[in-house]
């Protein structure tokens, strides 16, 4: 690695060293080649061009689609003193005048630029005159005509290549499906373009999977020790997450709903105080989330399945870019699944595509259920093998940061429990959803159970040994394992399989998950920003949070713009007590020093 790349990093960036692959992605494109990158989210894809964009003469134009995200991130570089701009359509005509100015002028290392825009004569010409030192393709994956990002203005980004051969393209992307992957190659003519594909592992990243019971107690309980903290919450339906965000308010929680039916402003604002604010809460559908590059999210709570895998790590991904300790948390129920298969059956889609999502829903609900190391089966999912950072042998590894892997899971011999279900579901004519059935083993006394004469059946009263919650367990799993199927054309009906008829002549044993004791929020940690601070330094950190707070707020930036969570505790930590001391610790350069370097002295001192 060249010095100057280092040089950069350490006096504009305030980073020790760099991650990765980074290092050899940035001499690779600062040495004028091509480059396509594949890293997860919060990998640090930015780095892989702006270190170069300094290195290089000339202004490196970087193409995103996200333009709401543009301003957020022009104004994290001039924080540290570096000269970049934006063009898109919120600013007024004298303002993008100005900023063309600045780029024939010479004057700016980056210039951020909608699709587009970039595509407009006007701008293309103006290109012309400019000297350029590289073109970023971020989110690259919106070139994917098969992904749901697409934006077709991405398909004619070749001409960067064509007419200018010589500038060299870097195109990023977190997307970690191999066809994507080869599309984007193929579409934007990188076939010679190097690839840098880093492991998509997000190792602070801790996954737990929970049972549904009450799913709004669980999340509160969930959100409880999260106090303080940034986080989304998805749900499936525009209608569940106005009603969630509304419950979450009235029990105390920063909540904000988004979703797509939202009126843009009440959107824009929602968005806007979630990545400004410390600790708000999103709860929102996936409508919310692409580009949001908050780097302190502490926490990702899906209170409904998702429908893909893919789509799990893409919102998973979404917290703890900055990488510090980050959650990610799933309730689910045999409710979820029989809503979801539902709303593949009743789709208007083709029956290929049909299977297709049904394939794809059996993959999450594996992942879901697995009583393996979630990570391991997340990453072979995207066959990637896991291997921890410095493990020297290729062998198998568990994570150590997963729910199955911090208390691994018991499983109980469920032969008989099967049984009684499976005959409970086929006395009762195959006609009802767990609730019922579950009814009928347990014996209840209820009115739908008279309706029925269910009272009168074998198996009425055989499941008493279980409570409703471990019996819903129990069908969760059969379901799950294809033990039950459920009608999903219909009313969401459980009905018996082919493999069922072995359980029932007990010719084959039946092993189920042990349901781990009802604990509220199931397994979570508490990541707020402050759990990580020793007692003694809390005082200082907080006071260097207000101090952050007021200085965001003046400036009108998101808090993590000036410092980040990270930069706070280390300080709080070392107590630096000189502008040389306050530039060594991580995320400080020299940019900062001089801007903020005083501000936090005096912090530091009243606490002394
Ligand atoms: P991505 O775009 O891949 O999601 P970012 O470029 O936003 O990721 O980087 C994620 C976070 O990691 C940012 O907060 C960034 O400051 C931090 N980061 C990136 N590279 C480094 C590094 N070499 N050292 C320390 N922090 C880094
Ligand atoms: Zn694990």
């Amino acid at each position: 690695m060249s010095r100057t790349a280092h040089a950069v990093l350490q006096n504009v960036f305030g980073h020790a060293a760099f991650r990765g692959e980074q290092a050899a992605i940035v001499e690779h494109v600062a040495e004028g080649n091509d480059a396509l990158v594949l890293m997860p989210t919060g990998g640090g894809k930015s780095l892989c061009y702006q270190v170069p964009a300094l290195l290089r003469d000339g202004c490196a134009i970087v193409i995103s689609p996200l333009i709401a995200l543009m301003q957020d991130q022009v104004e994290a570089l001039r924080q540290l003193g570096v000269r970049a701009a934006y063009l898109n359509s919120t600013l007024e005509a004298a303002e993008a005048q100005a900023v063309e100015q600045q780029l024939r002028d010479g004057v700016l290392d980056l210039l951020y630029v909608a699709p587009e825009r970039l595509l407009t004569g006007r701008f293309l010409s103006l290109l012309e005159r400019a000297r350029i030192a590289l073109f970023a393709i971020d989110e690259a994956h919106c070139v994917s005509q098969w992904g749901h990002d697409f934006r077709p203005e991405y398909r004619e980004l070749t001409i960067l290549h064509e007419r200018w051969p010589a500038v060299p393209r870097i195109a990023l992307t977190a997307t970690a499906d191999p066809p994507t992957q080869r599309e984007i190659a193929e579409r934007l003519q990188l076939e010679d373009a190097r690839r840098f594909v880093s492991s998509f592992d997000r190792p602070n990243i801790r996954y737990h999977v929970v049972q549904k019971d009450d799913a709004r107690r669980q999340l509160l309980a969930f959100l409880q020790a999260h106090r303080g903290s940034a986080g989304i919450v998805y749900c499936m339906s525009r209608r569940k997450v106005e009603e969630t965000a509304e419950w979450l308010v009235a029990h105390g929680v920063d909540a904000l709903p988004y979703h797509a039916g939202l009126d843009a402003r009440l959107r824009g604002t929602h968005q806007r105080r979630f990545l400004r604010e410390d600790g708000v809460v999103m709860v929102a559908t996936i409508a919310f989330g692409m580009g949001i590059d908050k780097p302190d999210v502490r926490f990702v709570a899906h209170t409904d399945l998702p429908k893909s895998i893919e789509g799990y790590y893409q919102e998973t991904g979404r917290a703890g870019r900055d990488g510090e300790a980050a959650d990610a948390w799933m309730c689910y129920g045999l409710g979820d699944l029989v809503l979801l298969r539902q709303m593949i059956e009743q789709s208007e889609s083709g029956e290929e595509r049909k299977r297709l999502e049904h394939r794809k829903l059996d993959q999450l609900v594996g992942y879901a259920e697995t009583m393996a190391c979630r990570r391991r089966v997340l990453l072979a999912s995207f066959g990637e093998r896991y291997r921890p950072a410095g493990a020297s042998d290729s062998g198998d590894h568990d994570c150590g940061n997963c729910d199955n892997c911090l208390q691994p899971p018991e499983s109980w011999d469920a032969t008989v429990a099967a049984q009684k279900a499976l005959s409970a579901v086929f006395r009762s004519g195959q006609r009802f959803g767990a609730a019922h059935v579950i009814d009928i083993l347990r014996g209840a006394d209820t009115e739908k159970v008279r309706q029925f004469g269910h009272e009168r059946l074998s198996t009425y009263g055989v499941g008493a040994e279980l409570d409703a919650r471990a019996w819903r367990g129990v069908f969760r799993q059969l379901v799950a394992h294809g033990l039950l199927e459920v009608d999903a054309q219909g009313h969401g009906a459980l009905r018996l399989t082919e493999a069922s008829r072995a359980v029932l002549r007990g010719e084959q044993a039946v092993r189920l998950r042990k349901l781990p004791p009802a604990r509220n929020g199931g397994g979570a940690r508490a990541t707020s920003a402050a759990a990580a601070v020793p007692a003694p330094d809390q005082p200082l950190f907080e006071a260097l949070r207000a101090m952050r707070g007021r200085l965001a707020r003046e400036q009108n930036v998101p808090a993590y713009v000036i410092f980040h969570d990270a930069t706070l505790r280390e300080i709080a930590a070392q107590r630096p007590k000189s502008l040389p001391a306050l530039g060594g610790i991580g995320g400080i350069g020299a940019g900062k020093l001089e801007r903020y370097g005083e501000a936090v002295l005096d912090v530091v001192f009243e606490h002394d």
